[in-house]
């Protein structure tokens, strides 16, 4: 398997990709493992995983070099992403014993009621190459916490990635048969659907979500989603300070070249404000620096998919046929590297792809409302529902709107946020179950209902 790097396009290296026996050698030592794993005291899993994030701390220039290189992101956006898995890591760790205690539900002389949470066994991660260390540690991190043994299938455009989590958990103290990396595209992925892992965990499209959501079914243990969006946005009559909002919502829909799952992907404003905010919004994305990832101070670099080119070309095309405005970009440059110009498109309307489809890129439609109530139906106006934002100076207007929406996460005055203290999770086409808070640690676990008669 070839990993390319897209800025460049050139091969930066080969990998053997795993195939069905490697992969039930794998299965076969990670059953094994987990026995013993989970003999492991919690605290001394806690001791092990935060090793690992000092590995990561350690490590992060050639970790982030790696990235950058493989999945295209600015060099300081890879810096941030591992330093987030960091945070994510710590919040865990000082969590996990808490939500991992048994629980006595019911206690008098003769009975004693008890919640034990025990692990689900070994699980399957299938995980994206958006963001593969915040993805990844959503999943690895806390099913080994709580003591799981574990298979990673990382994507195949973050497989160097995926290899240097594999090496530093075990230079953490993970053991060899506690986690395993599957390498390899779409064809390994459908191999480990085959096999009888106790859970799967899903971070990836929807359409592939949904293919293995049915696949996995009879098995009847728990599989995850955690999908794509078209996250919406929505700038009111009151925001005061127009400049900031509209650079703040520029960099939640362009951050990672528009590649993130919780990205801002439609935005409507209010048409008392609208034309000074979109003059401001694409002043700003203008401003921007596009180039080398590796070049310190370039806030877009290339695509991570040479495919994705085609794809938003198809979303400009469509949206300009039908009549949106094309503030500015709209086209891949003819240099090297699979590059999109950053492109703001006006005058969208919801029969235009641009403002149904996931772009996953570097592509924002901006649409103006009379009111509340048509900012409210537009933006339910969607089969994904992974996050959605309001921008107002008056709480109490904000939260009215974002109680209607059909989303797994509700922004005031922020936007492309993800907190490891709070439930990361979809609604409709954007998934189901949850990683991240407590209901991310409890997620890897089965609770046993104990009734204890004396
Ligand atoms: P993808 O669905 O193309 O691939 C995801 C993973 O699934 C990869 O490892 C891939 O090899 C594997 N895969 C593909 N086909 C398979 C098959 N038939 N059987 C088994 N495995 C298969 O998604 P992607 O391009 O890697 O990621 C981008 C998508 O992920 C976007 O839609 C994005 O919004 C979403 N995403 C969601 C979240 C979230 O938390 N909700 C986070 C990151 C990314």
């Amino acid at each position: 398997m070839e990993i390319i790097n897209p800025a460049t396009g050139d091969q930066i290296g080969s990998i053997k990709p795993d195939n069905a026996e490697s992969l039930q050698q794998k299965y076969k030592q990670l059953k094994a493992g987990q026995v013993k794993w989970l003999q492991i005291p919690v605290s001394e899993r806690i001791t092990i995983i935060t090793r690992y994030a000092g590995l990561l701390e350690a490590n992060i220039e050639d970790l982030a070099l790696t990235l950058t290189s493989e999945v295209g992101k600015p060099l300081n956006q890879s810096r941030n992403e591992i330093n987030g898995s960091r945070y994510r890591i710590k919040w865990m760790t000082s969590n996990a014993a808490k939500y991992l205690t048994d629980e006595t539900m019911y206690a008098d002389e003769s009975i004693t009621e008890i919640i034990r949470y025990e692990p689900l066994g070994v699980i399957c991660n299938i995980s994206a190459w958006n963001y593969p260390y915040l993805v990844g540690t959503n999943v690895f991190i806390p099913a080994l916490l709580v003591g799981n043994a574990v298979c990673y299938k990382p994507s195949e455009y973050a497989t160097l990635t995926g290899l240097h989590i594999e090496r530093l958990l075990k230079q953490a103290g993970v053991p060899d048969d506690v986690f395993q990396v599957a390498t390899g595209d779409a064809a390994v992925g459908e191999l480990l659907l085959d096999m009888n892992f106790n859970g799967y965990f899903f971070t990836g499209s929807y359409k592939t979500g949904k293919y293995i959501y049915e696949k996995v079914a009879s098995k009847m243990v728990p599989c995850q989603c955690e999908l794509g969006g078209k996250d919406p946005l929505y700038v009111t009559d009151d925001i005061t300070d127009i400049q900031s909002v509209a650079a703040g919502t520029a960099d939640g829909a362009f951050y990672n070249n528009g590649q993130s799952c919780c990205a801002v992907e439609r935005i409507y404003v209010h048409e008392r404000v609208y034309d000074q905010y979109v003059k401001a919004f694409v002043e700003e994305v203008q401003s921007w620096k596009i180039g080398n990832p590796l070049h310190e101070g370039i806030y877009i670099g290339p695509l991570s998919r040479k495919s994705q080119i085609s794809f938003l070309n198809d979303q400009v095309e469509d949206a300009l046929s039908k009549g949106a405005t094309l503030m500015c970009g709209g086209y891949a440059p003819s240099t090297e590297g699979y590059f999109f110009m950053p492109t703001v498109l006006t005058a969208v309307t919801h029969e235009m792809k641009v403002m149904r489809e996931e772009s996953f890129g570097p592509v924002i439609g901006i649409m103006k409302v009379q009111s509340d109530e048509e900012a409210i139906s537009l933006m339910n106006d969607t089969a994904y529902g992974l996050t959605a934002s309001v921008y107002t100076t008056d709480q109490e207007r904000a939260e009215k709107i974002l109680a209607r929406m059909h989303s797994g996460t509700a922004y005031w005055n922020c936007c492309d946020r993800v907190s490891p203290s709070l439930p990361w999770s979809g609604r409709n086409n954007s998934g189901f179950g949850s990683t991240l808070s407590h209901a991310g640690i409890r997620a890897f676990t089965q609770p046993k209902a104990y009734h204890l008669r004396k």
